[in-house]
């Protein structure tokens, strides 16, 4: 996966940009439901902090109860009209405790669609961009990490067992090294020819494609700037030890490596994101040999849906 040349803009305006962002290529079959549901979510921009998800911004508190409250006294009765009897009526509790947790009630975080939006082309910050948010940072051509972004915990991949080179993160030596350790066990000899890339790094192997390839072709098969999983230092592109780059097979999972990280990566932590025929849920080309590290326990769920990894990350934002 890859690159971007642009350079990353905050979603700010977002309906200017919604109305400009004609997905060139993607003429793909979303319907305009997509397109809706979309706007609401980003219509709730930005998104709130870490645990609450797009647009946790608190609502105005709809009913204003603490300082509603006091009212009841003093003011004089006849200005009041819309109550003329406070309390008769209004206070099923003598003393309501204004009401305190409302805010957190009354705005749930808006739900996210179902579905992730349509396949389409933009550059807003993804909603959860932290480095501590690794696991469900949702990277696709609409959603990307900052230029900031970079980890700090970066090892090297003979660190897990594999060929030398390719920087990952510390956290997820563990489970890549059983992986690799298993996979040599079973007969799989795995080698690695990605793994960490920074945003100007992907920026340049996204130019690589164009250049390779034509613009049109390199979105569908690499990422532009910010939008690539390797920048989070937890993806890593396998082939077979020794052998030539994966892309270079005709179907790198029919090798003896790639069907098994296929059958077993996941029992890892590692998801493929880009399975075969999925075009329409990941907005790019089927990548068997493309695995984002997601911890044991999401990459079981996201094995156990059936699902490409999009959607469900798109169901935990
Ligand atoms: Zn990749």
């Amino acid at each position: 996966m890859a690159v971007a040349t642009r350079t990353f803009r905050r979603p700010q305006p977002v309906l200017g940009r919604l109305a400009m962002a004609i997905p060139v290529v993607l003429a793909v079959a979303l319907g305009t439901a997509g397109g809706t549901l979309l706007s609401g979510a980003l219509l709730s921009w930005p998104p709130g902090p870490e645990t609450g998800g797009p647009g946790t911004t608190p609502l105005p508190t709809p009913d204003a109860s603490p300082t509603d409250a006091p009212t009841l006294q003093p003011s004089p009765d006849p200005t009041r009209s819309p109550r003329p009897t406070p309390d008769a009526t209004r206070r099923p509790t003598p003393d309501a405790t204004p009401i305190p947790t409302q805010p957190p009630t009354v705005a749930p975080t808006p739900v996210p669609p179902a579905d992730p939006p349509a396949c389409r082309y933009d550059d807003l910050l993804t909603f959860h961009p932290g480095l501590d948010s690794w696991r469900k940072s949702l990277l696709d051509t609409i959603y990307a990490l900052p230029g900031s972004y970079a980890p700090y915990d970066l090892v090297d991949s003979s660190s897990a067992g594999l060929n030398r080179g390719y920087p990952i993160r510390a956290i997820v030596l563990d489970d890549l090294a059983a992986l690799v350790a298993d996979a040599r066990a079973a007969g799989a000899k795995l080698g690695v020819v990605s793994g960490y890339r920074s945003h100007a790094q992907q920026a340049v192997t996204f130019q690589h494609w164009v250049e390779v390839a034509g613009y049109e072709a390199a979105l569908r098969t690499s990422a532009r700037a910010g939008h690539s999983e390797h920048q989070l230092g937890t993806t890593l592109d396998f082939t077979t030890d020794g052998g030539p780059a994966p892309w270079e097979y005709a179907d790198w999972a029919t090798t003896r490596e790639g069907a098994w990280m296929a059958a077993n990566a996941w029992r890892y932590g590692f998801v493929m994101s880009y399975p075969r025929d999925a075009f329409a849920q990941t907005c790019y080309d089927y990548e068997p040999w493309h695995y984002r590290y997601v911890g044991r326990e999401l990459a079981h769920r996201i094995q156990s849906s059936g699902l490409p990894p999009r959607l469900v990350l798109w169901g935990i934002q």
